[in-house]
């Protein structure tokens, strides 16, 4: 394969998830030192930690923050459940406000014991509730459709075109959709809801790791670009087309990666961009 291999980082960001064995100063630290621009910090990197110092410190270190992850998970059978959902989606606005983050990414959640129409009507009024904060905020909520195998209890909307529909259906500046190459990279309808995406200037975000073949583990075996089966360069192109121009994000969930050196790792990480993205 001819694959050109391109030199700008300007628009490469990490996700903290993906050097995860780092704690959030050792991953800017390193993150900064290789050239990378952006982080998406996940709320776990956040714990013990005053955020408003740590979105200062991100700041200093060159990087820009991109988004925090992750809100949602709003649908329960239970309605206290739900309603513990809508406070502590209140509460990651909060957060992303003391962090400096722009944007949420919302996983947005799914309850096995009802029907999928019923967790994505929850998504729906879950997302509504927390509207008014995330205005008053100025944060925007970046709905990512999840791959199909994780519609039990991670996300009950599994294609582009679903989120597309809630984004629409929610008639709000601030609320978007979040496209992630390793659960959408199967659908026939990609292009064409990437396309529709950016007539309504709400694709928010973007995010990329590979499909490895085999996949060995449904959550932990996400690949490097470039290490299995999904067209990056060719989704990036749809995603640009629209005229996005944010970052391209690597979040990429390993055991296998998290055991190695995370600087071995990183660098890895830099190459396989340059190489595949
Ligand atoms: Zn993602």
């Amino acid at each position: 394969m001819n694959i050109k291999a391109h030199t700008d980082l300007s628009r490469l960001c990490v996700h903290t998830i993906t050097t995860k064995p780092w704690d959030i100063a050792t991953a800017a630290r390193h993150y900064a030192a290789a050239g990378i621009k952006g982080i998406t910090v996940w709320r776990d990197a956040l714990e013990g930690r005053d955020i408003r110092q740590t979105g200062n410190m991100l700041r200093e270190e060159g990087l820009s923050i991109v988004s925090l992850c992750r809100g949602g998970f709003f649908p329960a059978k239970e309605k206290a459940k739900r309603k513990l959902a809508i406070d502590d989606n209140r509460k990651a606005i909060e957060e992303a406000v003391a962090l400096g983050a722009p944007l949420i990414v919302l996983v947005c959640g799914a309850d096995p014991g009802q029907s999928l129409e019923d967790s994505r009507q929850q998504i729906r009024d879950g997302i509504a509730a927390v509207l008014d904060d995330a205005s008053a905020a100025g944060v925007k909520l970046a709905i990512e459709p999840l791959h199909p195998m994780y519609a039990d209890t991670r996300s009950a909307i599994n294609t582009l075109a679903q989120a597309n529909d809630m984004a629409e259906a929610l008639r709000s500046p601030l609320v978007g959709v979040a496209v992630d190459v390793y659960h959408l990279w199967w659908d026939p309808a990609l292009e064409q809801e990437i396309a529709r995406c950016g007539e309504n200037s709400h694709l928010f975000a973007f995010h990329i790791c590979d499909w490895k073949s085999p996949t060995t583990d449904m959550l932990l075996d996400r690949g490097l670009m470039g290490e299995g089966c999904i067209p990056i360069r060719k989704i990036r192109s749809w995603v640009e087309a629209t005229g996005f121009s944010g970052f391209n994000e690597v979040e990429i969930f390993s055991i296998k990666y998290w055991q190695e050196d995370q600087s071995a790792f990183l660098e890895k990480i830099v190459t396989a961009y340059r190489e595949h993205a």
